[in-house]
C-alpha cells in the first residue's frame, strides 16, 4: 500500500538527508492520493513544492517505485488547512501542514488579505485621554490619521511601557479605515514582521513577502526595538521602509526608546527613522492619571451599575500607582469586580486592602520622615514641633497636612503613621485626613500647599 510505502520512504529520508532538511522539507509533505501514475502531495506554498521537487523529487520517486508503487510522477499542491474530517485521503501517517506555514502563501494567493495583527476595539482616539505628557504624540497621531499631504514620514512614537503607544497606533489604524475604507493599512509588531520574514525565507517566498509589504498604503510596526541586533530582519525592514517612503506611503513606528538609543540598530536605520517626526510619550503625571481613571471608571460603571466609589478613591489611585497606565487600569478593574462581589461601597480603606500588592509594587518610596521634614520646612517649623503634643493651630494644621500626605503617599497603616507623629492614636490620623480633605475643597491656600508639597515629594 502506498501510504505504508510513503511511510518507509520518509523514514529513509529522515536518516539520509539530515534532521533539519527532513523537518523543513519532508515532514510537512502530506500524501493526498495516488492515481494514474501520479502521487499527489500537499505543500504549504508553491515555492515549497518546487524546492522539494528539485532537491528531493528523484529520491522520493525512486523510493516509492522501489517500494512497489506504480508511480511515474510527483505532483505538489498548495492545500489550505482543513479539519481532519474534510481531508481528501486518510493519510494520517503524515503530519498535517501547520496553519502558519500555509498562511505564508496567502500574499500570493489572496492579494487583498494583509497578515497584520487584529486591532483592539477599545484603542480608539475617543478613548484616549490627552494630557501634558502625551499631547504632542496624540496631536501627531491625529494628523497622520487625518491624512492629507504627508507632513512627517515616518512618525516615530516612543516611550516607556504602558504609556499608550499601541493604543495610539491602533487609533490611527481605526481612524484611517473609517475615513478611507479602501486604504490598505497594515499594523503588526516588529516580532511578527520578523516572523513573516523568516517564514518567507524558509519557504522561498521572498517575492510574495516583498510584494505584500510594498502593496500597503500605511505600514505600522510596533515595538521596533525588537529587531535590534537581528541583522537580516533589519536589512529587509530597511528595504521595505525605503520602498514605501519612496512611494510616499505613510509609516508609523513605535519603540520603547528614541531611535538613537536603540543599541544594535544599524546607523542607516536610525538616521532614516530620525528623518520624520520623533515624538515621545512622557511618563504620566497625576492629572493625566486622574483623567484616565475618571474615563475608565465611567466605562466600568456601565458594567457594574451597582458599584459606588467613595470620593477621593480615584485621586488616591492616581497618587499612588505608578506611571504605567496598564497597571492603573488593572487596579480599577479589580476594584470594581471586588466591590460588585462583596456588595460594599469602595472606600479608601477598601481600596487599600484590595490593592495592597499593586500599591506595594508601585510604592514611590516616599518616607514619613521625608514628609515631616518637607512639611516642616514649608511652614517654617522645627521638626520637634511636628512631633510635639502642642495643639496650637499654627502647628496642628501643618501636622495634619503631613499626616494626610503620609496616608496618601506611603502605604503605612494609620496606627504606624500615628506612632511616627509623636506616638499619636490612629483616630487622630483619621481625623487629620478628613480635615485636610474638607479644607482642600474650601480653602485654596491649603489646597495649593498640599499640591505643592506632593509634587516636591514625588519629584
Ligand atoms: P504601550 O504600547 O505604550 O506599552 P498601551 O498602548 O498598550 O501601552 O497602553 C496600555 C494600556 O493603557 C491600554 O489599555 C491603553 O488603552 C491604556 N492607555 C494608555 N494611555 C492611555 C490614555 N492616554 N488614555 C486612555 N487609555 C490609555
Ligand atoms: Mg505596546
Amino acid at each position: 500500500m502506498t501510504i505504508d510505502t510513503w511511510g518507509r520512504v520518509r523514514s529513509e529520508l529522515a536518516t539520509t538527508i539530515g534532521k533539519d532538511a527532513f523537518n523543513n522539507w519532508i515532514k510537512p509533505l502530506e500524501l493526498i492520493d495516488e492515481a494514474g501514475g501520479v502521487a499527489r502531495f500537499s505543500v504549504p506554498t508553491n515555492f515549497f513544492g518546487d524546492w522539494v521537487l528539485r532537491n528531493y523529487g528523484d529520491r522520493i520517486l525512486q523510493g516509492l517505485v522501489d517500494g512497489g508503487s506504480r508511480i511515474e510522477r510527483l505532483d505538489f499542491q498548495v492545500v489550505k488547512p482543513t479539519s481532519p474530517a474534510e481531508r481528501p485521503s486518510p493519510s494520517t501517517s503524515a503530519p498535517q501542514p501547520r496553519p502558519e506555514t500555509s498562511r505564508s502563501s496567502q500574499p500570493r494567493d489572496a492579494a487583498a488579505e494583509l497578515p497584520g495583527s487584529p486591532l483592539d476595539k477599545r484603542f480608539t482616539f475617543d478613548r484616549f485621554v490627552v494630557g501634558k505628557p502625551n499631547e504632542l504624540a496624540h496631536a501627531a497621531a491625529r494628523r497622520v490619521a487625518e491624512g492629507g499631504p504627508v507632513t512627517f514620514n515616518p512618525l516615530f512614537l516612543y516611550g516607556g511601557v504602558g504609556l499608550g503607544k499601541t493604543h495610539l497606533m491602533h487609533a490611527i489604524a481605526w481612524e484611517i479605515q473609517k475615513r478611507t475604507p479602501q486604504a490598505r493599512v497594515l499594523y503588526l509588531s516588529a516580532e511578527q514582521f520578523m516572523y513573516r520574514f523568516v517564514q518567507s525565507l524558509r519557504f522561498k517566498d521572498m517575492l510574495g513577502f516583498k510584494a505584500m509589504f510594498r502593496s500597503v498604503d500605511v505600514l505600522m510596526v510596533d515595538d521596533v526595538q525588537f529587531i535590534a541586533g537581528k541583522e537580516s530582519t533589519q536589512d529587509e525592514f530597511f528595504h521595505t521602509f525605503n520602498a514605501l517612503v519612496d512611494q510616499h506611503k505613510q509609516i508609523v513606528i513605535s519603540a520603547d526608546r528614541a531611535p538613537g538609543e536603540i543599541s544594535g540598530l544599524e546607523e542607516r536605520i536610525k538616521s532614516r527613522l530620525q528623518c520624520g517626526l520623533v515624538v515621545d510619550l512622557h511618563p504620566t503625571d497625576y492629572e493625566l492619571r486622574l483623567g484616565i481613571l475618571q474615563s475608565k471608571a465611567e466605562v466600568q460603571a456601565g458594567h457594574y451599575p451597582d458599584v459606588r466609589l467613595a470620593d477621593g478613591v480615584l485621586e488616591f489611585l492616581a497618587h499612588r500607582i505608578s506611571t504605567n497606565v496598564r497597571v492603573l487600569e488593572g487596579a480599577l478593574t479589580r476594584l470594581f469586580a471586588f466591590a460588585s462581589l462583596v456588595g460594599r461601597e469602595v472606600t479608601l480603606d477598601v481600596a487599600q486592602e484590595c490593592l495592597a500588592d499593586i500599591l506595594r509594587a508601585s510604592d514611590r518610596k516616599v518616607t514619613i520622615d521625608e514628609i515631616i521634614r518637607k512639611v516642616a520646612d514649608h511652614y517654617n517649623l522645627r521638626l520637634s514641633d511636628m512631633l510635639s503634643p502642642r495643639r496650637a493651630r499654627a502647628v496642628a494644621r501643618p501636622r495634619q497636612v503631613a499626616m494626610f500626605l503620609s496616608k496618601m503617599l506611603t502605604s503605612k497603616s494609620l496606627p504606624e503613621i500615628g506612632r511616627r507623629f509623636g506616638g499619636r492614636d490612629h483616630t487622630t490620623v483619621i481625623h487629620a485626613v478628613r480635615k485636610i480633605e474638607e479644607l482642600k475643597a474650601v480653602d485654596n491656600q491649603i489646597a495649593e500647599d498640599v499640591e505643592l508639597l506632593r509634587r516636591m515629594l514625588e519629584a
